[in-house]
């Protein structure tokens, strides 16, 4: 069958023959790969600087923004059945007792490292005309979502930060007693580094979530992605016109920074002006660039004067795939526009290289089988 593999010995992304997985567990699912998103991830793995092949193979199919169509389930199976759509984990646990993380089903925080990541670390990934997996590692999908599913995996990015961060803020009489448990941020003020698919995604789950939410990102307004925030009900606001220090004085007391853009100049400008008791989210993962100048005495000076926490998050769990899609649904209703519009290009697997290695726009593109 078809796949898109990485051979990082000749250096070479292809199209090649893979044999087609059989199921030979009984609690296996097999899918059949309808689409599979590609991001930045990916791109790091088809310039080599990442992406490890399963033991006793040259290459590593890739792709991990999954969505599938079960076709055939192992008798122990339980809850899945053929023509259900779902959506794989990406990382699977290590196979260390001592791993308490791995062992409790919470392998996005495994201690010693040794877990596997589908398309990106010693694991085959989706960009493959069907898949064999664990039902543990599968989340279904609702039908109705069948046109904006793929966005599943890069929405967890966003539900793991926000997860984590309700129950860190709870350090603090953070949340208004008096609001919803939908609307748990009213009264609060999100601010977004990026305006790539993470950071729109992470938009909408802030906004959904009651906070007054902003987005600071690079390019002048007007621009396509600072309409689509804007629809989403987000503030826009340019790093090129606009300052760290005018951003803290038109937003005021930042309350939580979610970084999805891997800028690290940006984020440590803006970590400087965030609000007391804030809580500053590392998601984007930098290029290593020339290192930059930081005043760290004033940096932590404030972070111990302000209570403010800082956080690095990466990965997802069960529960983050389950938000993600709950919440798929949510902005579907609220902002279908928006969300389908996040979707700019399909490209049928043949296109697949062209599109790893080329310099394509957009937003979020997709590889259709
Ligand atoms: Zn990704
Ligand atoms: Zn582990």
């Amino acid at each position: 069958m078809k796949a898109i593999a990485i051979f990082p010995k000749t250096r070479e992304v292809k199209l090649i023959d893979h044999e087609e997985p059989k199921i030979t567990k009984p609690t296996q699912v097999k899918l059949r790969t309808l689409e599979v998103g590609v991001c930045g991830t990916d791109r790091k793995i088809t310039s080599f600087q990442f992406g490890t092949p399963p033991a006793g193979y040259e290459y590593l199919v890739i792709g991990h923004e999954s969505l599938g169509e079960v076709v055939e389930v192992g008798p122990e199976v339980r809850d899945i059945k053929p023509g259900d759509l779902a959506v794989m984990v990406v990382r699977h646990p290590c196979p260390h007792d001592y791993c308490r993380a791995c062992r409790m089903g919470h392998q996005d925080f495994c201690f010693t490292g040794d877990f596997t990541e589908c398309g990106i670390k010693e694991e085959h990934g989706f960009m493959t005309e069907f898949v064999v997996a664990e039902e543990r590692h599968m989340n279904l999908m609702p039908r109705e979502l069948r046109d904006v599913g793929v966005l599943t995996e890069p929405l967890t990015v966003a539900e793991k930060a926000i997860a984590q961060v309700w129950q860190i803020q709870q350090r603090l009489p953070w949340i208004d007693p008096n609001t919803s448990a939908q609307m748990r941020g009213k009264g609060l003020k999100a601010m977004v580094l990026g305006a790539g698919p993470i950071g729109l995604l992470g938009t909408m789950v802030f906004v959904a979530a009651g906070f007054e939410t902003y987005v600071y990102s690079r390019s002048k307004a007007p621009n396509p992605k600072a309409d689509l925030v804007e629809a989403i009900g987000a503030k826009y606001i340019s790093n090129e016109t606009t300052s760290v220090e005018q951003l803290a004085e038109q937003v005021g007391n930042i309350d939580l920074a979610f970084e999805a853009a891997g800028a690290s100049q940006i984020a440590f400008d803006v970590m400087r002006v965030l609000g007391p008791n804030a809580i500053f989210v590392f998601a984007g993962v930098p290029d290593h660039t020339v290192p930059i100048k930081v005043d760290t005495a004033l940096l932590i000076r404030d972070h111990v004067m302000k209570n403010r926490a800082v956080l690095g998050s990466v990965n997802a769990d069960r529960a983050d795939f389950e938000a993600a899609i709950r919440d798929l649904g949510v902005f579907k209703q609220r902002w279908p526009q928006v969300l389908r519009s996040l979707i700019t290009g399909y490209y049928p697997i043949e296109q697949a290289p062209q599109l790893l290695l080329g310099s394509a726009g957009g937003i979020k593109n997709v590889v259709t089988l």
